[in-house]
């Protein structure tokens, strides 16, 4: 049996997983991510493999962190929610654990996932998005990922074409997809929503004892699944920029399906059927040529891991 392990970085957490080459998690370890120590977190990384490795046969480690990663796999350029630059993660924890280590983006991993595994199996080309705090992006094209010359492709919650010069991003740009659809952009449309229009956000408000910015994410899909109106239009107030970006992709890249993952997705069709209205409307005049399925991703939160671990499995030619 050959046996990789997956890590995924996390703002708050590493986790791992061991893996089989049927993308079978056979064991999972975590640890809590030191903020702003990357001793710590190397250290994190090297407790979380020696927990899943109790003396078996590991072929090699795959780490899948936030951030733009080199072209070879070996540096962190930048990862802003750890404090990282120019972080040469690959050797570091080679060296720690004594084992081929591949690093890849969070976002990457995962859509390695569902492409080898999950939502997007058996389909050559795809095209994912983590709708979490923010919004990641994942292209696999012919059976590759999608990493461009610099290794820092398919951003998509980067891309502005939905509305440039709009809000200001945490990249120093403007009117960036995330700031308009991300876990956070929805908790502020129920916000704004529920003071603009308190009558049509009772249940909400309720939940959030009364004070619209105590609107949590999770208080916003359990008011929307009860029917609350504001809660609801915030739920179509993403799924707009989602699925007029999922339709540029469309023109982009043709993929064969799209996978929407990340914590948001717990929400279901709540969020996918506002997604593929728009997205349907906005190819209309496409009609008779075939589109993409708009699908939630099936791995859920271990696709990292496990695409981590394949990515690993499979780091040779690359
Ligand atoms: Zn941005």
């Amino acid at each position: 049996m050959s046996l990789t392990i997956g890590v995924d970085i996390g703002g708050t957490k590493v986790g791992g997983g061991l893996v089989d080459e049927n993308g079978q998690v056979l064991a999972t370890a975590r640890r809590p991510t030191p903020a702003d120590d990357t001793p710590g977190v190397i250290q994190a990384v090297k407790e979380v493999v020696e927990d899943l490795r109790e003396g078996r046969d590991i072929e090699a480690v795959g780490i899948g962190a936030a951030g733009w990663i080199s072209s070879d796999r070996s540096t962190v350029m930048l990862a802003p929610n750890l404090s990282w630059k120019d972080e040469p993660l690959r050797d570091k924890v080679s060296e720690a654990v004594g084992l081929p280590v591949v690093v890849e983006n969070d976002a990457n991993v995962a859509i390695w996932g569902e492409h080898k595994y999950g939502a997007a199996k058996g389909v050559r080309s795809s095209v994912l998005y983590t709708v979490g705090t923010g919004i990641g992006g994942g292209i696999v094209v012919k059976d590759n990922l999608l990493r461009g010359t610099n290794g820092v492709a398919a951003e998509i919650g980067h891309t502005r074409s939905v509305m440039p010069d709009g809000r200001t991003c945490g990249c120093g740009r403007t009117g960036c997809l995330e700031q308009y659809a991300s876990g956070r952009a929805l908790t502020q449309a129920a916000r704004d929503g529920a003071k603009a229009d308190p009558d049509q956000a009772q249940i909400l408000l309720k939940l959030a004892g009364g004070d619209p910015e105590a609107i949590t994410g999770r208080q916003v899909t359990e008011s929307a699944k009860q029917g609350d109106e504001v809660a609801l239009a915030a739920f179509d107030f993403i799924g707009y920029y989602l699925g007029n970006s999922a339709a540029d992709m469309v023109q982009l890249i043709d993929p064969g399906v799209i996978i929407i993952a990340g914590g948001v997705i717990d929400a279901g069709d709540l969020l996918l059927d506002p997604i593929r209205k728009h997205y349907t409307e906005a190819l209309s005049s496409r009609a008779t040529l075939p589109v993409a399925e708009v699908k939630a991703a099936t791995l859920g939160s271990k696709a990292g891991v496990i695409g981590a671990a394949d990515l690993a499995r499979h780091r040779t030619g690359l």
